[in-house]
């Protein structure tokens, strides 16, 4: 496995990949994970998936400055570059690039780039310029590696939604894999920034996985709830939690993100939309936990 810091080193080691693969008559398929580390099973399962459909896996690990706020958790975020790469390593990850902030942005950026409508909603809302941050570092990150498949968690749905919009507004030739959701055991999503819970916080979180696992449950069962009802189920479940401080819960048509018929129910809607993005965001304590389930109809591949 090969670690790379240098913009430049990382391109050239691709370029002979690529070089060495058309010697052979070949045409080398390269898979990106990106991630701002401190690496989890939710990211050992991007990387495993692109480990199968791909002959060259790189990794980014690079925590973002510009997609947090003023009041945000950039300095404290985790890290942990030594178990990173031992986790890389043992997922059989060929390349890790791990940039530093002055290798990504060597004078402030004077290009953005931002995809309206769908980054206002949600955590747009409440973070606003961080999908602007995301795509334009996601940008740079298509642009240095020429990945063939990029693979991004459902877990963050809406950041999905809108790095495949880019990707079809700006034509990059690349698939944007969308990935399932890994949970703990007792349900709670697997997150960096899981660390920051303390125990009370932890247990108070598993309403998130319970709720959403609930509404899932009861739309499957064809239960005839309107999506009104539903978010305030939701909302009711969540908020008597005494630790849990909602910043959102929204129902929305995925990937489109555009907003439901309130007073219709949750399944006819589904049959309407095709898929259904049930998304919360919740603070515990100081940390803000996102949770989603997409509803499919039951079984159905995600399509973005
Ligand atoms: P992060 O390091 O948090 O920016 O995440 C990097 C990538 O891993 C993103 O595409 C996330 O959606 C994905 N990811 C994070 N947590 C999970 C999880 N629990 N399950 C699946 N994918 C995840």
């Amino acid at each position: 496995m090969k670690v790379f810091t240098a913009i430049s080193e990382l391109k050239e080691f691709l370029k002979s990949g690529r070089i060495s693969a058309v010697r052979e008559g070949k045409e080398l398929q390269i898979g990106l994970v990106p991630t701002m580390g401190y690496l989890h099973e939710g990211h050992a399962s991007l990387l495993r998936r692109a480990r199968t459909e791909n002959d060259l896996v790189v990794l980014s690990i690079f925590v973002n400055p510009i997609q947090f706020g003023p009041n945000e958790d950039l300095d404290r975020y985790p890290r942990d570059a030594e178990r990173d790469l031992a986790l890389a390593e043992h997922e059989g990850v060929d390349a890790v690039f791990m940039p530093s902030v002055e290798e990504m942005y060597p004078q402030p950026t004077k290009t953005k780039v931002a995809v309206a409508e769908l980054t206002s909603k949600l955590c747009g809302a409440t973070r606003p310029g961080h999908f602007d941050g995301v795509t334009t570092v996601v940008s740079k990150l298509f642009n240095i590696v020429a990945p063939n498949r990029a693979y991004f968690g459902q877990k963050d749905a809406q950041q999905v939604a809108v790095v495949a919009q880019m990707v079809k507004d700006l034509n990059f030739d690349i698939e944007i894999v969308p990935c399932p959701i890994v949970r703990e055991n007792d349900g709670l999503a697997l997150s960096s920034r899981n660390v920051y819970l303390s125990v009370g916080e932890h247990e108070s979180a598993l309403i998130l996985s319970r709720s959403l696992k609930q509404l899932e449950a009861d739309v499957y069962s064809g239960q005839a709830t309107t999506v009104m009802e539903a978010r305030q189920q939701l909302m009711q479940k969540i908020g008597s939690e005494p630790l849990a401080e909602i910043d959102y819960v929204e129902i929305a048509a995925f990937p489109g993100l555009t907003a439901l018929q309130e007073t219709n129910s949750l399944s006819s809607e589904l049959k309407a939309h095709g898929a259904i993005l049930v998304a919360v965001a919740v603070k515990f304590g100081t940390t803000r936990l996102i949770d989603n389930v997409l509803l499919t109809g039951k079984g159905e591949a995600i399509h973005v």
